[in-house]
């Protein structure tokens, strides 16, 4: 088994538990996975723990995340690697670090944030996803940088990983990585028809659909659920299932029936009149 060692940053809060964990992964050199906000003291205990570091590692550019990683390199004298960071190795999906003799892919996974990477370790199946699933509770997405469309796609390739265990960037590891994916998948799926339920009674705003849906939840969640909500009504937009009535965010949004192409009759994304691939048929025959 690959040694795997976590240290907690001493930043926790609403969004990061406990605090982020920063993940020192296999003997030295070692990789070290998100080494969280630039806490000098934290990250000198991440150096000790780690002894000699072949690669630094950023999930994604969140500050809970990302400022302790050129700082710790620094340190240590260790390149870094993200797919947005100021300082770092761009990181492109697919793409295998190395350090001592163990690989970790990056795999692009999108939704959180568009930056952001899980690393996967293929031979023990192990995966670090940082804020894309976490120990407990639900990644947080916010748009327009949070994407649920991308996220689902994100969440469904992890599982094509067919990981053993998770070790997320906040909260306990998670050992049976597949159950934890789906049951990420079924708790959007499940937020999306209290969404459709809830619009099928008439126009709602943002606000109206937290109180509906977040009932049983304690008020200060209520802003955070609204940026959820709406990462769900976007996604219906696009879908031609929703449609935003009013000027802000806010809405009042409706329910609305999917519109199909006049020219062939599959459905169309959102307002179009044609689809795709009859919009660029069209285009090419006027040239
Ligand atoms: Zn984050
Ligand atoms: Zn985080």
């Amino acid at each position: 088994m690959v040694p795997i060692k976590r240290l907690l940053a001493p930043n926790p809060g609403v969004y990061t538990l406990e605090g982020t964990n920063t993940w020192i992964v296999g003997d030295e050199p070692t990789f070290v996975i998100d080494p969280g906000p630039d806490i000098p003291e934290h990250l000198a205990e991440v150096a000790r723990e780690a002894g000699t570091v072949g690669a630094v590692l950023v999930t994604h550019d969140h500050p809970d995340h990302s400022p302790g990683a050129i700082p710790f390199a620094g340190l240590v004298g260790a390149p870094v690697y993200a797919m947005r960071l100021a300082g770092a190795d761009r990181l492109s999906p697919g793409h295998r670090v190395r350090a001592g003799d163990l690989d970790l892919t990056a795999v692009h996974t999108p939704g959180h944030t568009s930056d952001h990477v899980a690393f996967f370790e293929p031979g023990d199946r192990v995966l670090f996803t940082g804020d894309a699933v976490l120990g407990r509770g639900t990644s947080f997405l916010d748009p327009p940088e949070g994407d649920l469309v991308r996220y689902l796609r994100s969440l469904r390739a992890m599982l094509d990983l067919d990981a053993r265990s998770i070790y997320p960037g906040h909260g306990p590891v998670v050992l049976r990585a597949n159950d934890k994916l789906r049951e990420y998948l079924a708790h959007r799926e499940e937020r999306e028809a209290q969404v459709v339920s809830a619009l099928a009674e008439g126009p709602r705003t943002i606000t109206e659909l937290v109180e509906v849906i977040y009932a049983g939840y304690p008020r200060e969640v209520h802003p955070l659920a609204a940026r959820s909500v709406l990462a769900h009504l976007l996604k219906l937009g696009g879908e031609g299932l929703a449609e935003r009535t009013g000027k802000a965010e806010e809405g009042p949004w409706t329910a609305s029936t999917p519109r199909t192409c006049q020219r062939c009759g599959r459905q169309v994304r959102g307002k179009a009149r044609y689809c795709d691939s009859c919009s660029l048929a069209m285009l090419q025959s006027e040239g």
